[in-house]
């Protein structure tokens, strides 16, 4: 893929009023939603598949991340949103949809999208889905990357992250070759605030209330494509793929 084609996700990073570099119209833009436990991998596939399909990634915690580092003072809205990121709590509906509702260019995007922890609850979902079919857009899949818990709580844990370069490490699994720093670009590597223990726990409750009743959600609408995200980042994103072609063709029969 070159160059121009990669999407700076400036205007769902930054808002609306920040223009991205136009990446290439694709001829059939993937327009995805990853699904999954927090720390299934879904980040590692969003970016794979945003590398190459050309496909925007899309995460809202990286909204509230850039939001939290941001010089600016946050609104109030977004400041109780960054409080209930640090516990590992979901933010409130209403915050969330009003951030994605601004940045709703981002789902015309010439090059399709792969939204990536959101929605996360059901009426995330139904406003998703009315604000698709307002759009006159269809989403191509849902992907559910299905991992038990315990390996998840143990990535979790485990996760480092480079605060330069945001590339992904883990302390037992994939150390980085000198501790603390990363392999990529030499930055600092921290682990996330809502990765620690307790907010670990306050996650993965969320997850199983308010997020799993979505994989139904999806089956129903017949959208869902469940990945067993078991194996490596290369492995998962080609099982992924795999699926996904496999899909598109059954549905490409059926509808001849
Ligand atoms: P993530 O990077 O997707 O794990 O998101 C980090 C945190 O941001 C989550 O634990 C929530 O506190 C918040 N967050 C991100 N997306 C959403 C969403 N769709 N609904 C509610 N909270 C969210």
């Amino acid at each position: 893929m070159s160059e121009q084609n990669k999407n700076d996700r400036a205007a769902w990073l930054q808002g609306p009023a920040a223009e991205c570099l136009l990446p290439e119209r694709q001829e059939n833009p993937w327009r995805l939603v990853l699904l999954g436990a927090p720390g299934v991998g879904k980040g590692t596939q969003a970016d794979l598949l945003h590398q190459r399909l050309g496909a925007c990634h899309l995460s809202t915690g990286d909204v509230f991340r850039a939001a939290s580092r941001t010089d600016c003072t946050p609104s109030p809205a977004m400041k109780a949103a960054l409080e209930y990121m640090r516990r590992g709590a979901l933010v409130p509906d209403a915050t969330v949809w009003e951030m994605v509702h601004e940045r709703r260019s981002c789902l015309r995007c010439h090059g399709g999208f792969v939204l990536d922890g959101f929605p996360r609850t059901l009426s995330q979902a139904e406003s998703l889905k009315q604000l698709m079919e307002d759009e006159k857009l269809a989403l191509t899949a849902v992907v559910n990357y299905e991992l038990p818990l315990n390996e998840i709580v143990d990535r979790l844990s485990g996760r480092r992250t480079c605060e330069q370069c945001k590339a992904v490490f883990h302390v037992t699994r994939q150390p980085s070759k000198t501790a603390g720093l990363c392999d990529r670009c030499g930055g600092c590597l921290f682990q996330r605030e809502d990765d620690r223990p307790e907010s670990i726990t306050v996650r993965m409750e969320a997850y199983e209330k308010s997020t799993a009743p979505l994989i139904q959600f999806y089956q129903r609408l017949n959208l869902l494509v469940p990945v067993v995200a078991d194996a490596s980042p290369e492995e998962i994103y080609a099982r992924t793929l795999t699926l996904l072609k496999q899909r598109g063709s059954e549905r490409a029969r059926r509808a001849s």
